[in-house]
């Protein structure tokens, strides 16, 4: 059965310890889309680990490790991130790479550093990871897949006629210094050399595994509110974030996947730029949660800056579940609000004097002011706890209330970031 894990709001809301956790009894884990630029925190018997590459359910032995065709791999990074794994005692992963994944190219970094640079005030804050060039040329059907490194005569040619374009740009636009043809495939012979032992059709081994019954795990990257076609275009990611990609991004008919967890923050966090309707504009409360935030602090797991912090916004996650076709929530870092005596909700948009709970287009989201409604706090700490009956009682009304709002019933909540803290409903 295949089973996907996606957020519903804007990334970061603890994919990864929830993957980490449902690994357990899984078979297979798939990244489906997204490449290194954002990171999964994992905290677990072998430490605490960011993830960027590689799928959450590393930590088992019994667990294939698969990155598929829609992602963006960039293979120094995938290895670094095994031989840190292994370094820290992790058995080293079964891991299968798709034929089909294309290749973020070292040029891909560097011109998404040369337009963000450019780009000035209004850059996108990238993570700089080469994930727009990279996207950018797989649509322009200029992109480098992982088959091809195997073609001598196919990769020298292509090599030499992507140069030819990405030179021009690189000294006119940019005025940087040209790549040299002959560097780059002598890179690209490295980076074969790195990847051939793992190399599959990926596709066909994940449509196996649920020919012979077994569990599978689709693990995204960022959530709805980044998706190119439904998020907070264009302050979004550059591949779709959707569980409905996941079919495409691991190459699997839709159908098969027969539960969608999303996974939902109980306050929220953002990285980057773009509209964020209950983003807290008073910097010292905003500080204080992202302090107390995640495990650690609200900062990036691939860049370390701090993450902007908002309350819970019901409007964007009833919509980030929707999108994602949640049949479930896993409701995250819910012990993180307990310091709180009453904890803002935001219930509806404010556009133009009319209140509406549907989350609208960028235009009129940048319109928008929060409504909130007042839930009290229960001032105390919920780590530890197993029991859903055991948690305080407002603490339980806060989770309801939720759940009331998004409409997609909580099965999960979690009360710290390890695999043990985890309450089922
Ligand atoms: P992801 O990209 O969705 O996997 O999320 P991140 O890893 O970027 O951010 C989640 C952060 O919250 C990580 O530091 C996790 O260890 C931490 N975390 C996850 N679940 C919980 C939780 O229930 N409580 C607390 N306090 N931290 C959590």
């Amino acid at each position: 059965m295949v089973k996907a894990i996606v957020g519903a709001n804007w990334g970061d809301e603890g994919k990864g310890k929830i993957t980490d956790m449902l690994g357990e009894t899984s078979d297979v884990i798939v990244r489906f889309q997204g490449g290194s630029n954002a990171g999964h925190t994992i905290v677990n018997n072998y430490g605490k680990f960011a993830l960027h590459m590689l799928p959450s359910g590393v930590f088992y032995n019994h667990t294939t490790s698969i990155i598929g065709n829609g992602v963006a791999l960039s293979i120094p990074a995938l290895f670094k991130e095994v031989n840190e794994i292994i370094e820290k005692g992790v058995p080293a992963p079964k891991l299968l790479v798709s034929d089909r994944a294309q290749i973020v190219m070292p040029y891909h970094i560097l011109f998404d550093e040369c337009e963000e640079e450019r780009l000035g005030k209004k850059s996108f804050g990238s993570t700089k990871s080469g994930i727009a060039p990279f996207y950018s040329d797989k649509f322009s059907k200029i992109g480098f897949q992982v088959s091809e490194l195997f073609d001598e005569e196919l990769l020298v040619e292509k090599v030499k006629r992507v140069c030819e374009m990405k030179n021009v740009i690189l000294e006119h636009m940019y005025h940087k210094a040209p790549i040299v043809p002959e560097e780059l495939l002598e890179t690209l012979h490295e980076y074969r050399d790195m990847v051939a032992p793992y190399v599959c059709d990926t596709a066909a081994f994940i449509q196996d595994a649920i020919k012979a019954g077994k569990n599978i795990l689709l693990e995204g990257q960022l959530g709805t509110l980044k998706d190119p076609d439904f998020g907070i275009y264009p302050m979004v990611t550059s591949s779709h974030t959707l569980a409905a990609y996941g079919a495409i991004g691991a190459g699997i008919p839709p159908y098969e996947i027969k539960e969608i967890i999303a996974v939902v923050k109980a306050y929220s966090s953002a990285v980057g730029a773009g509209e964020f309707v209950s983003e807290i504009l008073d910097e010292k409360v905003a500080d204080e949660l992202r302090k107390r935030g995640g495990d650690g602090g609200e900062y990036g797991a691939t860049t370390g800056r701090p993450r902007r912090m908002g309350w819970f916004d019901a409007v964007a996650s009833k919509y980030g579940c929707r999108m994602q076709g949640a049949t479930q929530v896993a409701f995250t870092v819910l012990d993180v609000l307990g310091y709180l005596d009453e904890i803002p909700v935001c219930v509806g948009y404010d556009i133009d004097g009319k209140v509406t709970k549907e989350f609208p287009v960028t235009s009129k989201l940048a319109k928008a002011k929060p409504v909130y409604e007042y839930l009290p706090g229960w001032k105390c700490d919920i780590r530890g706890i197993k029991k859903y009956e055991e948690l305080p009682e407002n603490c339980r009304k806060y989770i309801e209330f939720v759940e009331k709002e998004i409409g997609v019933k909580i099965t999960m909540v979690s009360n710290g970031p390890g695999r043990s803290d985890i309450i089922y409903r």
